[in-house]
């Protein structure tokens, strides 16, 4: 069964289970001076230094590194928040290990979909996509190696209605948007792909973000603003991962220690 265990963060032969890998890195920079404050940031002033923010108090900062990830978006169904971690799932790289010889199933049609249904097809038995449209979404080459897999069937035109199962998911029941029939397909597990939120609604208009909301970089964690840089999935439409994450944290922390001697600070 699908679990909170991290299979693929180096350095952990077994599996360590998130919120204690978490709790490790938290400790270890705790024991280079990090201070952690819990609460959630609500305003920023990043037009002129110290910045500002808000996190029920008012802090003030000589750099800031925004690093507040990026939530999948979900269907919003009642049984597929039930049945989160027991089968249902927003990353195939992440779980699709726990669903070998299974038969699994991706909800979307963009890229990110498209990607997960190749990757799972290496695992799974059996690979069904589920799309509320007729065509795909996703880059031409995406569909062209996905039409190829024998094992990847697509579901067009159908939405799902509900995932079934108690305690981890057993079915879904779906529903064809043109002839508006219920049908039940046995699977076990839901793959969620259809895209990512970047948390970074309180920074509109503070420092520049993409279409897509997504902090815009360069060179490497820089945002549009002098003494603001940004790590992880915030500013990362692709990767995802902890390690990735991890590492350009160290990016940022490394950028942060430049900008500053600069300044004098
Ligand atoms: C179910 C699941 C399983 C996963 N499994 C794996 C795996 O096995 N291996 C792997 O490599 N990756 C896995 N990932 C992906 C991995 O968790 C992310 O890539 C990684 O956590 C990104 O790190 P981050 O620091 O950028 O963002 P996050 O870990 O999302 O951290 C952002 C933090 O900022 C906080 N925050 C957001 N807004 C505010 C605010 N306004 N004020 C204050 N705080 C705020 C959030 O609460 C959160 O604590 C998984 C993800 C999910 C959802």
């Amino acid at each position: 069964m699908l679990t909170t265990e991290v299979e693929n963060y180096p350095g952990f032969p077994q599996p360590i289970d998130g919120p204690d890998l978490i709790s490790l890195i938290r400790k270890q920079a705790e024991r280079f001076g990090a201070e952690f404050i819990a609460g959630d940031a609500t305003e920023v002033d990043f037009t002129r230094r110290p910045f500002k923010i808000r996190a029920g108090e008012l802090y003030e900062a000589d750099a800031v590194i925004v690093a507040t990830g990026a939530s999948s978006r979900w269907l919003g169904l009642e049984s597929e928040k039930r049945l989160r971690g027991r089968g249902v799932s927003s990353c195939a790289t992440c779980d699709g290990y726990f669903f070998k010889d299974k038969d699994v199933m991706v909800v979307g049609g963009g890229d990110t979909a498209v990607e997960e249904a190749i990757f799972l097809s290496k695992i799974a038995r059996n690979v069904t996509v589920v799309h509320r449209r007729d065509m795909l979404r996703a880059a031409r080459h995406l569909q062209e190696r996905a039409f190829k897999i024998e094992k990847i069937r697509f579901l067009w035109s159908s939405v799902v209605e509900e995932i079934l199962g108690v305690d981890r998911v057993e079915g879904v029941k779906v529903k064809d948007l043109k002839t508006g029939w219920l049908n039940t397909y046995s699977c076990d597990a839901v793959f969620v792909a259809i895209g990512h939120t970047p948390n970074t609604e309180i920074f509109r208009g503070q420092i520049e973000l993409d279409d897509a909301g997504y902090v815009k970089t360069q060179a490497v964690t820089r945002t549009s603003r002098e003494g603001v840089f940004a790590a992880g999935d915030v500013a990362d439409r692709t990767y995802r991962q902890a390690v990735t994450a991890a590492g350009s944290g160290c990016q940022a922390a490394i950028d942060v220690i430049k900008y500053l001697e600069s300044t004098g600070a």
